[in-house]
């Protein structure tokens, strides 16, 4: 390395302008990195821990540097393998606090490169024997975030739990509760359980709230859906009463 840095001295000559053009010598000041940016879904300051015990979570002994940037961590792999693990191998979460990590190249704006997204396994169950196929999972998992894979294994073996991973929008509601009519006969609650990811409100489904706090939307929904057969079964009541 010092070789390299006085053979670049050599070839390199005091500047007399405020532009200094490194031509293809510039390439050779890029250090190799492998890099992500991360963000807690929680503000930093209420996680003091987060830096010292992320590379246990993690199991990273070494090879890893973590820089703070306002809101933000950049982390530095020793590996493109190990950035890789990290990038797909979540979610990962501190406490109860989720970690949003998306790809950097370490030369642009941290601000520019979009935290919204996170990679997890999501458990379908109420799904009858038929609907245990790639067509009806694709549908739910569409409905809920971009598709990735399905467990093929408990796809083969017609499980009553079935597993789909997705990468979510982090902004928009977790619902663990939904309703779908794969037809007009055929309406099917199911439930969702997504592996690993915590501290999502379970009244409106947001990790955070705004200066309103929770507006419970996922609260209202149900009530709104459980009260319609009532409202249909006393509208039929009523009908036959004036008979
Ligand atoms: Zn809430």
């Amino acid at each position: 390395m010092t070789e390299a840095i006085d053979h670049l001295a050599a070839v390199l000559t005091p500047s007399d302008s405020t532009v200094v053009s490194l031509g293809a010598a510039g390439a050779a000041a890029f250090q190799e990195g492998y890099f992500l940016l991360g963000r807690l879904l929680a503000p930093k300051a209420k996680l003091p821990g987060f830096k010292g015990t992320i590379p246990t979570i993690w199991h990273i002994r070494s090879g890893l540097t973590i820089q703070d940037t306002g809101e933000l961590f950049v982390f530095q792999f020793e590996s493109a393998s190990m950035r890789t693990r990290i990038m797909h191998g979540g979610p990962w979460f501190y406490r109860n606090t989720m970690l949003v990590v998306g790809e950097y190249d370490g030369l642009g704006p941290v601000e520019s490169v979009p935290l919204n997204l996170m990679e997890a396994w999501v458990f379908v169950k109420g799904l009858p024997i038929a609907l245990r196929n790639k067509v009806a999972l694709s549908m739910v998992g569409s409905s809920i975030g971009h598709v990735v894979r399905f467990d093929l294994n408990a796809l083969k073996s017609k499980e009553e739990e079935q597993r789909i991973k997705i990468v979510f929008y982090v902004r928009r509601r977790i619902r663990t509760w939904m309703i779908f009519e794969f037809s007009s006969v055929v309406k099917l609650e199911l439930v969702l359980i997504y592996e690993k990811v915590k501290g999502f409100c379970p009244e409106c489904g947001l990790f955070l709230h705004d200066a309103l706090g929770c507006d419970k939307t996922l609260v209202k929904e149900k009530e709104a859906i459980k009260a319609k057969p009532l409202a249909a079964a006393m509208a039929g009541l009523s009908l036959s009463s004036e008979a």
